[in-house]
């Protein structure tokens, strides 16, 4: 059994990676950490928000560490929110405030194409070194209003290639098949021999 502390407090993302990762590991969350600050993603690219928020909790747990940095990229508003999709409506921003906000840039570019992604960027790292970065995204299109009450964040208004139900209606077994998580996941367990 691989021992794993995921370096999050979204209860969304953990659940669905112990579901991904399956029975071949345990996951842990930041309660193991209570020391853990509260990190602050200064980064300008997944890739470097992931590492500060590996870096940071494998300085204080004896193990792997892996964090997640995520996030939906629109087309059609130069890949925003991008970076910032946690926190794209502002101050005290909620997943159905970021998913108001962004219904209504994409209503004022109305015309041009809805095509966009959710990309995961994982970093792994032990003892305050990034040991590898893994990625996955998964293509889709945005629709027009909220479909489905499953997952968390923009799932609602996601419809992923080849399906015509959003990841909110879709449901965990298939979102997590084939979800940006899921395939930057598979990366890491193929790099490091792990078997889930
Ligand atoms: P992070 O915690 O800074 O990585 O921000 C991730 C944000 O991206 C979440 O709060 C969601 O808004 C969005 N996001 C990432 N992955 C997903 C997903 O699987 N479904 C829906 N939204 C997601």
């Amino acid at each position: 059994m691989t021992r794993l502390l995921v370096s999050t407090r979204n209860a969304h993302k953990i659940s669905e990676i112990r579901q991904i990762l399956g029975s071949g590991f345990e996951v842990f969350d930041l309660s193991l950490v209570p020391d853990m600050p509260d990190v602050e993603e200064t980064g300008i690219t997944f890739e470097d928000n992931a590492a500060l928020k590996a870096v940071a909790a494998s300085r204080l747990f004896d193990g792997w560490v892996v964090a997640d940095d995520s996030g939906l990229e629109v087309d059609a508003l130069d890949g925003a929110p991008g970076v910032i999709s946690a926190r794209y409506s502002g101050p005290g921003a909620t997943d159905a405030s970021n998913r108001a906000l962004l219904l209504e840039r994409l209503a004022a570019v109305r015309g041009k194409s809805r095509s966009a992604r959710f990309r995961c960027v994982l970093s792994l790292a032990k003892s305050g070194t990034v040991l590898a970065s893994f990625h996955g995204t998964v293509e889709g299109t945005i629709i027009n209003s909220e479909k489905g009450s499953l997952g968390f964040g923009y799932d609602p208004l996601f419809v992923p290639e080849g399906h015509c139900e959003t990841f909110a209606q879709l449901g965990a077994e298939v979102k997590n098949a084939l979800s940006h998580r899921a395939r930057a996941l598979d990366s890491l367990k193929k790099w490091s021999g792990w078997q889930g």
